[in-house]
């Protein structure tokens, strides 16, 4: 049975400057806005005249276990969890699909579960979601995919058939994720419990549709939607930058799953990531540029609102939720 997390962040006075080291308190959303994160199925930005939604897929938590953070013990990782008013025998697992709203054409960035049972019940909530939030499936022209673990494309496809749920779409692939996932041997490496069949998957599957079109670098992939490269988590995914009117967003997808709002520093290196020494690089390189150009950044996996900002406190960074529209 699916249950809704009791407290879907948020950081209280009481123990987020604690968790950060920090003497003083950071920025904290008001009760209003926390209260919404527990019962809203999406969240609503506006980047220039380009509006971005954090669509909820799947809101669960997952049994905390030793090794969850390669280079951090249980006991830290447990201290942070009650610092920032959660729970500190599970970790909150959230499944959010971010989507566009350009002119008439709606955007998906990455497509959420697919409801599949390796994510746990209660997932595969994007079509209700999308409904709440005024979004109509048919009018999705473009999917643009970060990576291929299947939390990411399993809402592609059909969980039986893997006939495709948007064959009308054009759907936006890194081609060297594809590369790596149809490469020989890769269905032989143990990647974990969830990329199971994976490979095998995706080779049934996004590797012969036709309407795939795969890219290098870091190109324009929509106006005003860049790719931008972010490997570590898996091999080849990039993030997508949204700028308009002068404004940026990032959709970081996995560069960080552990939420944020818990901790932030991007030498905890998660069990997660494939690369976790490239996954930990990279994560500074981004979190850095969101101090620098004075992001909007959104993350797949963490708490609701799963958008706000980064400020740099000396070796620390403090992510500072932003409320929206
Ligand atoms: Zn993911």
């Amino acid at each position: 049975m699916f249950e809704i997390s009791r407290r879907d962040l948020v950081l209280g006075a009481a123990g987020a400057y604690a968790a950060f080291g920090l003497d003083r308190p950071v920025t904290f959303i008001d009760a209003a806005c926390a209260q919404e994160s527990v019962t809203q199925p999406f969240r609503k930005y506006k980047v220039g005249d380009i509006e971005i939604f954090s669509l909820i897929d799947g809101m669960g938590d997952a049994p905390l276990r030793e090794g969850m953070v390669r280079n951090v013990g249980l006991e830290q990782v447990k201290t942070a969890l009650r610092a920032a008013g959660l729970p500190d025998n599970q970790a909150p697992r959230r499944f959010i699909v971010m989507a566009l709203k350009l002119r008439d054409q709606v955007v998906l960035i990455d497509s959420g579960t697919g409801g599949h049972p390796i994510y746990g019940n209660g997932n595969g909530r994007l079509f209700a979601s999308m409904a709440a939030a005024g979004l109509d499936p048919k009018a999705v022209k473009t999917i643009l995919i970060s990576h291929l673990h299947g939390d990411h494309i399993y809402g592609l496809m059909n969980n039986e058939s893997n006939v495709q749920v948007f064959p009308d779409a054009e759907i936006v692939v890194p081609s060297s994720e594809l590369k790596w996932w149809t490469r020989p041997g890769v269905e032989s490496i143990d990647l974990g419990p969830t990329r199971k069949g994976l490979a095998q998957r995706i080779q049934a599957t996004v590797a012969t549709w036709k309407n795939v079109r795969p890219f290098e670098g870091e190109p324009e992939l929509l106006p005003g939607v860049r790719a931008v490269q972010a490997p570590g988590h898996s091999p080849g995914m990039v993030t997508h930058l949204v700028s308009s009117g002068g404004k940026q967003f990032l959709i970081s997808a996995d560069v960080v799953n552990l939420s944020p709002h818990i901790q932030t520093n991007p030498e905890w290196q998660l069990a997660i990531d494939q690369d976790p020494q490239m996954a930990s690089e990279t994560r500074r390189k981004i979190f850095d540029r969101a101090v620098a150009d004075k992001l909007t950044i959104s993350g797949t996996h963490w708490l609701m609102p799963n958008a706000g900002t980064f400020a740099k406190d000396g070796n620390t960074y403090v992510f500072s939720p932003e409320a929206s529209v």
